[in-house]
């Protein structure tokens, strides 16, 4: 049996009969105009003799609107147009992760079918209150400038915003790997972007193996309109089927700015009176339902959760633009990529002042809490007495030079390269090497240097530390005495072994 008779088998035994059988009036580019059909409510899914589905957007006085799932279709005006009176239920199942699949759950990797074990809304009303929890457990991001300053949670919604080629991608593809071993399943869900773009972040993921527990929706733009539209929605629906066995589930929009495109573009089609940036006055209700169904489920519910990070691109820095400032609005927080910060080398150009998370470092490790704790503050009064030396030419005084120097040493620490995540035993072990300030006094080639070797020397000569931080999160005196130990050998003479 094939793939799409398979699915529609699967499909007929929840959908009821035929209610209705219109007919189409007219084909506007991915819209078709149906009349004869009363009954029809929005978000229905509707069915063309073609074996081609479509999905109610809209009615007017007599017409109902139908935005095409699929290939551009050959569909004319008098063809029929079956109603079935139900909403659209895609496949779901454990078989899709390491897969590629577009927006209506097929697979498009080439690698045969997928089993399918059951099938799901895609629309569905986000968890209730009762259904939730607060969110309190760590995603480690492996980004060091995240992890330590504006922590992540499971079940947060956390935006990534900024300028083109700022590396807002890298810093979510990096999360992916890093999840690798903590029994996360990562859905990264592209829309509007390019096949090449696609094919380079399969690549990354095969060679990081991150396929283990991972699932691509692609939604690319030479994917039709209404596939790209829904990109999103399969994607919450694929994490809500997994968030109900109890499992935790990361998922990135990359990205939503393409996402309001294409909305816009599908209701400038439906002649819909046209607001603010020319988008439709119900692109903040479309996006505010898909970030609801981000959250950490009750015990009750199984104690799943699902992470949502939504990539959204600015113009210049201008976070003022209608869709950056709806999506600040409406998720817990934003990372904010300035393309300042990138030039000058500060990669990944987070801009600490910039960025905030309303999650607080409620779910850190206890390990950091204590030492980030005044990284924030230490970093940004650092780039202020920069930014006031710059206009001086007075000494400055012996204080002010040793804030300086910390800076440099914090800057150099929090720099990063991609596709190199960070362990969070590892950030710790050099968190609690800065608080202690030895780095203060190194050059920036003794720090990078530092950042390489110091925890590999630890894993040599406490080989029980990482395991201990892991287990407890904290750091017991045991393991301060290890720590304080090593940066006596790091910085004088090795122990003899
Ligand atoms: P786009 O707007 O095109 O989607 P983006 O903001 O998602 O871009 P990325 O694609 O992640 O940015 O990265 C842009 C460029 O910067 C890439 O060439 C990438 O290799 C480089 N880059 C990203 N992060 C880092 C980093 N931490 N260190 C060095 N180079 C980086
Ligand atoms: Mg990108």
């Amino acid at each position: 049996m094939s793939h799409s008779q398979e699915i529609k088998n699967k499909t007929h035994d929840i959908k009821f009969d035929v209610k209705e059988v219109g007919r189409v009036k007219a084909v506007r580019e991915f819209i078709v105009l149906a009349e004869n059909m009363p009954s029809c409510v929005n978000g229905q899914i509707v069915e063309f003799d073609a074996g081609l589905r479509g999905i109610v957007m809209g009615f007017t006085q007599d017409e109902v609107q139908i935005l095409m799932l699929g290939p551009k279709a050959r569909i004319r005006a008098g063809d029929k147009v079956y109603s079935k009176a139900k909403s659209l239920y895609l496949p779901v199942g454990d078989g899709f992760v390491g897969r590629v699949v577009n927006a209506l759950c097929e697979p498009v990797d080439g690698q045969g079918e997928i089993k399918i074990d059951d099938m799901f809304p895609v629309f569905k009303d986000a968890p209730g209150i009762m259904d939730r929890d607060t969110v309190e457990r760590t995603l480690e991001s492996g980004t060091r400038i995240i992890d330590a300053i504006m922590p992540l949670a499971l079940g947060q919604r956390q935006l990534l915003v900024g300028d083109r080629q700022t590396g807002k991608s890298s810093v979510t593809t990096d999360a992916i790997i890093n999840q690798k071993g903590k029994d996360v399943i990562c859905i990264y869900c592209v829309i509007g972007k390019t096949y090449s773009g696609l094919l380079k972040t399969i690549e990354l993921f095969k060679e990081h193996n991150v396929f283990e527990y991972t699932l691509i929706v692609s939604g690319i733009a030479s994917t039709s309109v209404g596939e790209q539209y829904l990109a999103p929605y399969t994607t919450a629906m694929l994490g809500e089927y997994f968030m109900r066995q109890g499992k935790d589930i990361l998922v990135i929009f990359d990205d939503l700015t393409r996402h309001a495109w294409i909305y816009r573009q599908i209701s400038l089609l439906l002649k819909r009176a046209p607001g603010r940036e020319a988008y439709p006055g119900d692109i903040f209700y479309i996006h505010s339902q898909l970030m609801e169904r981000a959250g950490q489920m009750s015990k009750a519910l199984g104690g799943g959760s699902m992470t949502f990070l939504p990539i959204v691109e600015t113009l210049q820095g201008d976070v003022t633009g209608f869709i950056p400032t709806n999506l600040v609005s409406m998720t817990d927080g934003q990372i904010y990529f300035s393309s300042a910060l990138f030039n000058k080398g500060f990669r990944p150009a987070i801009d600490v002042g910039l960025s905030v998370s309303r999650i607080g470092n409620r779910a850190q490790w206890p390990a950091v809490k204590g030492p980030s704790r005044s990284l924030r503050l230490e970093f940004l009064q650092y780039k202020e007495l920069v930014a006031m030396t710059q206009l001086r030419t007075t000494e400055l005084s012996k204080e002010a030079e040793k804030k300086l120097r910390r800076g440099e040493a914090i800057t150099e620490l929090l720099i990063q390269d991609k596709n190199k995540p960070v362990s969070m035993e590892h950030q710790v072990v050099d968190m609690y090497a800065l608080n202690r300030e030895v780095l203060d006094e190194l050059s920036v080639e003794q720090i990078r240097k530092f950042k390489l070797d110091f925890y590999e020397k630890i894993k040599e000569w406490f080989p029980n530390l990482p395991k201990q931080l892991r287990d407890t999160k904290i750091i017991v005196d045991e393991s301060i005495a290890n720590l304080e130990e090593a940066i006596y050998y790091y910085f004088n003479q090795e122990p003899k072994t």
